[in-house]
């Protein structure tokens, strides 16, 4: 066996033969895959083959597509055959709401490149004759839509790999991984022990197992899942064509033809989470207990919904594991706290996205940066809250939810609370409507006394609507507060403080007592954070961003952490707090604390540590909101007593509790852009406006400044507007397409109704040559286009005379 390789690879599932594959096609040949049976010997061997392009993230969307397109050229490199069946695919809508979500499905698919297309009940009967359409108000026809043959394809990635120059170890479990000091790891096999400069964890039903050899836990979990194949049936197999595939959300099934028959499998409420305390090591290719009690209800529907079923008699039945991650998506990319090891687990539909898990996977490994934002599968994108018996909550939340629709106010009931502050029981009481980010809860809205603390999910404008409304007039006339908790907070402090945060961010870093907006940027040149950076002391630092985004922004601030002289730490948790926003802001903090907080001692983005009341603050001029407002963060102890001062005080100055409904309200008026909707790493400062953020002078080889340097030289093709949009009832959420002159030539990046000026708004992308003041568009939203209009400036306070005041 040969003792040193620049990868391996864990596991031969299908997962694992598209790393190897994508990895040599980006040109790195010394590639080892390492599997403990044969291939295909964990999930994969038993999957029903099925692929569609459906998902509600649009990057996870066109991997699915990249994904499809490739199993052709697979089969043309390598001469296997993966019995491609391109049939399409339906999905079904029973409901009003339904018919809506396939809507903005559909639009979404028109800007990403997809030819889906809505479907009357009567095409849906000329497509699937079998189908009964009772009930049915349309369906989403995507022509991409098909299944092949689980071991085909995964033979077929593993053989183009081999021609490429990679080598598979069959028959090997690999016993143990241990770090070395410089970096590699040794990889315990049962043959031998082999040196991996880099490790990828693709042990699919096992990864659980073999991330803990490395002393991490992947926060994933397997489930049952049962399908069942029919045998022959005469209305299937007498048609000229192929059955496309049809998912019946309401029967929580899908359903293809399988030869002469059918196959149907289903996404039943009674689920059950498999291997709890961990998967087997001799578990191998056996099959679970079929149960068909669990499904049964399903069934029942089934039959109704495809009245052939009915007459057949069952061939197979199924009941296999797979595994999948708290919100479904796959677990990619660099483990936090480890030095070159990889995630490449939680992959639920191995032949929807094991080739986008591949692609963005290899280039990674080899360029540094995946192509295109991939925040919906990083593994980093949840933290240590995420924990074992958390895990299989979502889990079980998810598989049950896999055929609910997805609303963009919804907030998901499983393993909550979690994470709370001290302040939680105070907004309680105060009828407080809860959401969760990276296991926090948060305040959305304060729902009426005497109403039920619940926000109906909804794509139109919800129940919340009217107070929200409140709450956003309260911080505009007088004053407002909320918490600060839901920031991702870091201290950076010693004497290479000041040249690390130099190199890792992209603007400038403030004087002593002052704050900056600084975008921190990949070496491509994207946008992976948007920071607040306060200067403390000379070499003591805030910084502040997303709160969901502490995983994925430690691992960046770890991995490029000089030897010494910095010492870095996430105190995201410990200094909490509240903002206090709107003209009289100041006025109330001026009666709080004996520190001169004037506008000439502290003026518009500055820093402070001073006493609040009793306690301890720091105290950062700066307001989400665009108003003249304060974050005023102090030890988590002191939080509600920080409260107590602060209601005391504001009182009789109209001070009013608000939540982040509000807040995403108010910030549409100043056209401030949010993490992961306008700032990801998708995009460019350049295309955002974050550019006026970026010091392009500054000495400091920063990372990512030879890309916007040259990026500044050519000019960006597209740039961030603002539109007011004509809506009715239903604002612009995100991904909706924009229209101008008949052609579909951007898409809605975020937005929602302004309360403060009354008006509907969106952000989204135009080509730059579109860009003018009172340029004339149309949003799609379901399905209707919407009149909108581009305006180049704020709606409030343009020239921040108010902000600055
Ligand atoms: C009943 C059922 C139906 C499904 N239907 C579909 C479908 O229609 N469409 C779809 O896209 N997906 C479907 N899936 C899901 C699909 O099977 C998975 O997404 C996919 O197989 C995951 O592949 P993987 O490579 O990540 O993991 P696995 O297939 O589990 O592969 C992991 C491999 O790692 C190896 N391994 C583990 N530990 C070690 C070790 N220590 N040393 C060496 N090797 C190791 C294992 O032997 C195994 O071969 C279905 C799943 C089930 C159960």
């Amino acid at each position: 066996m040969r003792s040193h390789a620049r990868v391996v690879v864990i596991g031969g599932g299908v997962v694992g033969c598209s790393v190897i594959y994508h990895l040599t096609r980006l040109g790195w040949k010394d590639v080892v895959l390492i599997e403990r049976s044969e291939l295909t010997s964990g999930s994969t061997w038993h999957a029903a083959g099925g692929f569609h392009t459906l998902n509600a993230d649009t990057n996870m969307a066109a991997l699915q597509g990249y994904t499809i397109r490739l199993y052709r050229e697979l089969e043309e490199i390598t001469g296997q055959s993966c019995s491609l069946h391109h049939v399409g695919g339906l999905t079904l809508a029973e409901s009003p709401e339904r018919l809506d979500f396939l809507k903005s499905a559909r639009a979404m698919h028109r800007h990403m490149g997809l030819d889906t297309e809505l479907v009357t009940p009567d095409e849906i009967r000329k497509l699937s004759p079998i189908t009964n359409t009772d009930g049915v108000l349309g369906a989403l026809y995507d022509p991409l839509d098909g299944h092949l043959d689980p071991s085909g394809t995964t033979h077929a990635y593993a053989r183009a790999a081999q021609m490429q120059g990679a080598e598979i170890m069959l028959r090997n479990p690999v016993l143990e991984t241990n770090p070395r000091t410089d970096g590699s790891w040794d990889v315990v096999t049962e043959q031998g022990n082999i040196v991996a400069e880099q490790l990828v964890n693709a042990a699919g039903l096992w990864a659980r197992e073999v991330g803990a050899m490395a002393g991490v836990y992947l926060p994933l979990h397997p489930m049952e899942h049962q399908y069942f194949a029919t045998d022959s049936i005469p209305e299937v197999f007498e048609r000229d064509a192929e059955l496309p595939h049809v998912m019946d959300p309401e029967g929580e099934s899908y359903l293809r033809q399988e030869g002469k028959g059918l196959v149907i499998g289903f996404y039943e409420q009674d689920c059950v989470p498999w291997a709890v305390d961990g998967t087997r090591w001799d578990f191998g290719h056996e099959l679970l207990t079929e149960n068909l009690d669990r499904i049964g209800d399903s069934m029942e529907f089934a039959f109704k919904r495809y009245p052939v079923l009915a007459e057949a008699g069952i061939k197979t039945i199924i009941n296999g594991p797979f595994t999948f991650a708290a919100d479904g998506n796959p677990l990619v990319g660099p483990v936090p706290g480890l030095r070159n090891y990889w995630s490449a687990c939680a992959v639920m539909a191995g032949f929807s996205q094991g080739g986008g898990v591949g692609l963005t996977l290899a280039e990674w490994m080899i360029e540094g940066e995946p192509s295109r934002d991939v925040f919906a599968m990083d593994v980093a994108r949840f933290g240590d809250y995420c924990n074992p018996s958390y895990t299989r909550l979502k889990v079980t939340e998810n598989y049950q939810r896999r055929f609910t629709v997805s609303y963009p106010n919804e907030e998901l009931p499983a393993a909550r609370p979690l994470d709370t502050t001290p302040a939680y029981g105070i907004w309680q009481q105060q009828n407080a409507v809860f959401g969760a980010a990276y296991g926090m809860e948060h305040v959305n809205y304060f729902a009426p006394q005497g109403e039920e603390p619940y926000e109906i999910p909804s794509f139109r404008r919800s129940n919340a609507f009217a107070t929200v409304g409140e709450e956003c007039r309260a911080v505009r006339e007088r004053v407002g507060i909320n918490e600060v908790h839901n920031f991702g907070k870091y201290e950076v402090c010693g004497p290479g403080a000041f040249q690390y945060l130099d190199t890792i961010m992209a603007g400038k870093i403030p004087a002593l007592g002052r704050i900056s907006l600084n975008p921190m940027l990949s070496p491509g040149g994207k946008i992976i954070g948007d920071f607040t950076v306060g200067r403390l002391q000379q070499d003591v630092f805030q910084v502040t961003a997303s709160f969901a985004a502490q995983a994925y922004h430690m691992r960046w601030f770890e991995q490029h952490l000089p030897g010494s002289g910095v010492q870095l730490t996430n105190v995201s948790q410990q200094r909490i707090g509240f903002q206090i926003a709107g003209p009289k802001a100041q006025e109330l903090l001026g009666r709080v604390t004996r520190a001169d907080v004037s506008t000439t001692a502290m003026p518009f983005l500055s820093i402070r540590e001073i006493d609040v009341g009793q306690c301890q603050a720091i105290v950062q001029r700066v307001s989400y909101t665009g108003d003249r407002g304060y974050e005023i963060y102090v030890p988590w102890h002191q939080q509600v007593a920080l409260y107590q001062i602060l209601t005391q005080a504001g009182t009789d100055l109209g001070l009013r509790p608000f939540g982040m409904r509000a807040m995403m309200s108010l910030r549409l008026d100043k056209s401030f852009g949010s993490w992961m909707r306008e700032f990801k790493p998708d995009y460019t400062p350049l295309e955002t406006g974050l550019d006026r953020f970026v010091d392009y002078r500054k000495d400091t080889d920063y990372i990512g400044k030879a890309a916007v340097l040259a990026e500044r030289e050519k000019g960006a093709t597209r740039q961030l507007c603002t539109f007011v949009v004509e809506a009715r009832d239903a604002d612009a959420v995100a991904w909706e397409p924009i229209w101008h002159q008949g052609d579909v030539v951007g898409y809605v990046t975020s937005g929602g109704y302004s309360h403060h000026s009354q008006k509907s708004i969106a952000f989204g992308f135009l080509p730059v040559n579109l860009v003018e003041e009172g340029r004339e568009v149309e949003i799609e939203i379901l399905g209707e286009m919407i009149a909108a209009k581009l305006y180049t400036e704020p709606l409030f306070d343009p020239k921040n005379d108010y902000l600055r005041g």
